[in-house]
């Protein structure tokens, strides 16, 4: 069994970066600009925020934190969408999800530029995605790829099965290892929480993607043996061990899965940091194809 050591590779792909952003710096040229929107005080959402701003911060770009109150209406949400939109200062900006329930998260997405979605939520961006077409790959379906680029996985012709078919992470990371492309080309199972005899389905996965949010939801007699175990799920539960006061788990019960795969992502230091990359890798892919006009 391998371990997908998510941490090590985005740690990697960070160096690279800053190699880049140090060029750019070297040039004269203003630095790529992210900036993010944090509606409310969740404490995970504050946590995911922090990486953010810390990863921008690790690679040299300059970065924006926009706190709004929870209280906040859609109306006045949509209008600090529309000044991100327009600044040409930023190359890319994020809406921290999950958003307080009189908002329209839908909405809220719809508003952001698709020039500036760097998270790839934007139906154009997704239907972009779906046509093969250049755009912002979502970040956690994008940090699967690049994870299974970097370890040489093969998947050509493999039978991929997805559990979960939410909008960010299972409904495109089926599309994306079904195209025509490296990673992809796979034969691919999207499960979700109607799906009947799911044991049997996981069961023949070569590659296998889950993504529920249940912890420890997948336990070894729904693996293939030398199967490719890719774990997207966080589940934060109280610990009394840990110094915060809770610990991380992901979908699949690591410890009695592992030795049945040819490779395996643990939680956290897998997919999780990885998102984190790609978030990055987009807003710097918006850096250079130049939407911000604004550059010196
Ligand atoms: P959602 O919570 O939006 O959806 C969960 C999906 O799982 C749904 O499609 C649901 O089916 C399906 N599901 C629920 N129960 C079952 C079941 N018993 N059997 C089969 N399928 C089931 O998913 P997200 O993609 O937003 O999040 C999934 C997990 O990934 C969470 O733990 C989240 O925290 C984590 N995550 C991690 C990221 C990272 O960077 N590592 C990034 C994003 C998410 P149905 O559609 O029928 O309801």
């Amino acid at each position: 069994m391998k371990l997908i050591e998510g941490k090590k590779i985005a740690e990697e792909i960070l160096s690279e970066m800053t190699g880049e952003v140090n060029k750019i710096r070297s040039s004269g040229e203003r630095v790529p600009h992210l900036a993010a929107i944090l509606v409310g005080n969740d404490g995970a959402s504050e946590t995911y925020v922090n990486g953010k701003v810390k990863a921008c911060e690790r690679v040299g770009f300059h970065s924006t934190l926009i706190r709004l109150p929870e209280t906040l209406s859609e109306k006045e949400l949509l209008e600090e969408v529309g000044k991100l939109n327009r600044d040409e200062r930023i190359d890319g900006f994020i809406v921290q999800l999950p958003l307080p329930g009189h908002i329209s998260q839908q909405n809220i997405i719809e508003a952001i530029s698709p020039l500036k979605d760097v998270d790839g939520f934007h139906p154009a961006n997704l239907g972009r995605m779906v046509l093969d077409m250049p755009t912002y790959l979502p970040a956690t379906p994008y940090g699967i790829l690049q994870l299974l680029e970097r370890y040489e996985i093969e998947t050509n012709g493999r039978h991929c099965v997805v559990v979960g078919r939410s909008h960010i992470v299972g409904s495109p990371i089926s599309i994306l290892m079904a195209r025509n492309a490296y990673p992809g080309n796979c034969t691919v199972t999207l499960a979700h929480s109607k799906t009947e005899n799911l044991r049997e389905i996981t069961s023949a996965a070569d590659i296998l993607i889950v993504a529920l949010g249940k912890a420890n939801f997948i336990t070894s007699d729904m693996v293939k043996e030398g199967a490719v175990v890719i774990d997207v799920g966080i589940t934060r539960l109280p610990s009394a061990l840990s110094k915060n006061g809770y610990k991380l788990f992901g979908d699949v019960k690591f410890d009695e899965v592992a030795p049945k795969c040819s490779y395996i992502t643990p939680v956290p230091g897998g997919v999780g940091p990885m998102t984190i990359v790609s978030l990055m890798k987009n807003t710097l892919k918006s850096y250079f194809s130049g939407i911000s006009k604004n550059r010196a």
